[in-house]
């Protein structure tokens, strides 16, 4: 814990009062036979891909006694054109940026469009990081919860915009922890009140690639609002996690260039670049894992509803359950047995990210043992009688 006085003398670290006691974003990082609390992709990368990208950093080594291409210009160019390939709007370099993952991406936004005197506005339960970006820029931060499906409740979340007037208003797309994702009228109707307030609207779509076939993206709405901006990131569907690229798409250039004012000079490695350069080049190789994480992912949702849990609709690569009296005895008998899950922000809850099929299975097994005398388990061994 920071902020416990140092005693040296009498020195006191200065440490900003509202960081006292605060502790630092963590979730377990345990080894496990199956790591499914943080939504990673869990193939490791196909050797044609290690190849590939050895060979780009290679390329790059030498030249490392120089700054990087400040503006990676040549990463945003490849980032336009893949995203071109994923919607029917069309994107330019101009209107694409790149961090070290689309965390430092929302910080830039927040510093760009946040600050003091300002808030942010966004709809829970969602992801936990949001509030720390608000707290690092000193920008206000208003949450309102989300109706029982996990849907953005427009009855009040229209009125708040209007009444708070936020400067930024987030919405992750498929929700973390939920996996629900905003239907595409909610979300036009969030962004014409935000537009009429002055308000910027961020769609986190960390998990966009995941979405059900006929779920849209906000990609596609950005030829209408000026104020859109689109977040995405290589950690999740393209399984590079360990490589910190996240990039945002937005309607007007005029954001990429403010956020280009905020950034720390040099702030995306030229190694870094050329990792991402080089897995965008074969985009098709890593994607190929998603269409089998989907089906995984509704397997396991008609699983645990046939098993008597209770669970989100999942868009993402994650599955939020709930239908046990004690989460943290089924999370630690989980553990207990290899499997790490997750414990989310909505009290009673569970959320699980889609592993590989052993992976799935093994929680499977593990999730039966752990509820075992629970009414979701009852009820399955109700269900199963007189199956074979
Ligand atoms: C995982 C995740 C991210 C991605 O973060 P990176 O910094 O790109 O690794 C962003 N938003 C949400 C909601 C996430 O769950």
């Amino acid at each position: 814990m920071i902020g416990q006085p140092i005693d040296k003398g009498s020195f006191v670290l200065p440490i900003r009062p509202d960081l006292m006691g605060v502790r630092s974003y963590g979730a377990p990082q345990l080894d496990v036979a199956a790591r499914l609390n943080v939504n990673e992709n869990p193939f490791p990368l196909p050797d044609e891909l290690v190849d590939a990208i050895t060979d780009s950093v290679r390329a790059v080594v030498s030249g490392l006694n120089r700054y990087p291409d400040r503006d990676a210009t040549a990463l945003r160019k490849a980032l336009a054109d893949y995203v071109g390939t994923q919607t029917s709007a069309h994107v330019g370099v101009e209107q694409v940026w790149v961090a070290n993952g689309s965390n430092e991406v929302m910080h830039h936004l927040f510093l760009a469009f946040g600050g003091p005197g300002r808030s942010a506005l966004t709809f829970t339960p969602t992801y936990s990081m949001y509030p720390e970006y608000a707290r690092d820029t000193f920008t206000g931060f208003t949450a309102i919860p989300r109706n029982n499906a996990f849907s953005v409740d427009l009855a009040t979340a229209l009125p708040a915009i209007r009444e708070l007037r936020p400067s930024l208003v987030l919405v992750s797309s498929p929700n973390n922890p939920s996996g629900t994702a905003l239907p595409q009228e909610d979300l036009q109707a969030i962004a014409e009140v935000a537009l009429e307030q002055g308000a910027m609207v961020i769609v986190d779509e960390a998990y966009a690639e995941f979405r059900r076939r006929g779920t849209a993206s906000a990609l596609e709405l950005l030829g209408r609002y000026p104020n859109l901006v689109v977040t995405r990131t290589m950690s999740k569907a393209f399984g590079l996690a360990g490589a910190r690229l996240g990039y945002a798409v937005s309607a007007d250039p005029s954001v990429i260039d403010v956020l280009s004012v905020v950034r720390l000079p040099y702030h995306l490695s030229a190694v870094t670049q050329a990792v991402a350069h080089a897995a965008l080049e074969h985009s098709e190789i890593l994607l190929s894992q998603v269409a089998m994480l989907r089906d995984e992912r509704d397997q396991l949702l008609g699983w645990l509803v046939d098993h008597g849990f209770v669970v989100a609709q999942s868009d993402a690569n994650f599955i939020m359950f709930s239908g046990f009296d004690d989460r943290d005895n089924v999370w630690q008998a989980l553990l207990d047995q290899g499997v790490l899950i997750r414990v989310p922000e909505p009290a009673g809850w569970l959320r699980v990210s889609i592993g590989t099929p052993d992976e799935n299975d093994l929680f499977r097994r593990a999730l039966l043992v752990a509820t075992q005398g629970t009414s979701a388990t009852e009820q399955n061994t109700a269900n199963q009688e007189g199956t074979p």
